[in-house]
């Protein structure tokens, strides 16, 4: 399993719902959760691995404590409140890292990989992972929050690749 860069269609496109929680997709938040790891990466969706499903993992140990690894299936942000400026990068576009404007506080509904439904409040890192993880099952990327200068020095450096 590789991750997939920014110029792969896999990555502009709207990911299906899941409807089975079989083993097979238990491996695969596994799969997802060490490719995170192996990457130095605070989240990671499935799209970014090439398959078009809402599915999502995340661990943010390194940026607060408090948290480990966790995995949303389905997941859709209810409400949100307040806004922040962070600094955000993605594995999927290696290399970049820009502030973005995002929602400070956020009310999000998901599944377990079991299945059991949860509605959670999240806010600080936790927040802001979900927002840009979330946004992937759209086929948004974070960049696409850049000033149209900043976007166009994104795409050149990307272009070529
Ligand atoms: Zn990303």
């Amino acid at each position: 399993m590789k991750i997939r860069v920014m110029g792969d269609n896999v990555l502009r496109q709207k990911a299906t719902e899941i409807q089975t929680f079989d083993e097979k997709l238990k491996n695969l938040s596994k799969e997802m959760i060490d490719l995170m790891h192996n990457s130095e990466g605070i989240g990671l969706a499935a799209p970014q691995e090439g398959l078009t499903i809402r599915m999502l993992v995340t661990d943010i140990s390194p940026v607060e404590k408090g948290y480990s690894e966790m995995a949303f299936v389905n997941p859709v942000i209810l409400e949100t409140w307040g806004e922040s400026i962070l600094e955000e990068g993605c594995l999927s576009i290696p290399g970049i890292r820009e502030e973005v404007e995002r929602p400070e506080e956020i009310l999000i509904k998901y599944q377990t990989i079991d299945g059991e439904e949860k509605t959670e409040k999240f806010s600080g890192w936790m927040a802001r992972v979900l927002q840009h993880e979330v946004d992937h099952l759209e086929g948004v990327l974070f960049v696409d929050y850049l000033s149209p200068v900043k976007q166009k020095l994104v795409m050149n450096q990307y272009s070529n690749a």
